[in-house]
């Protein structure tokens, strides 16, 4: 198990589950639940992650999770919250959330 990725909506993170698992890379989500009820606790410890399974595929994920996170050459959209330029992959900003009109 290796950590690819994590952020504080765990909206993303799942969204860039879906995308691995449809890509044959096994992963699993840590800290799912933690972020609900944590009150004032919610610290950076408390966002969800994302954890590759195989190490051997952590490469691949990266380059995917890349693509998706940071915009491929074609497919991106810009957040009309904070301006961030997002990959078509995702349905909201990663950066703050918000949902692709
Ligand atoms: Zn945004």
């Amino acid at each position: 198990m290796k950590k690819l990725y994590t952020h504080e909506n765990r909206m993303i993170i799942f969204n860039l589950k879906n995308v691995l698992e449809g890509e044959g890379i096994d992963c699993s989500v840590i800290n799912e639940y933690a972020s609900g009820g944590a009150g004032d606790l919610a610290t950076f410890d408390t966002w969800p992650e994302l954890w590759i399974s195989d190490e051997k595929q952590f490469d691949k994920a990266q380059e995917i999770m890349q693509k998706i996170v940071f915009g491929p050459a074609h497919g991106y959209w810009y957040c009309k919250g904070c301006q961030e330029k997002n990959g078509d992959a995702f349905e909201l900003c990663w950066k703050c959330g918000r949902p692709a009109d």
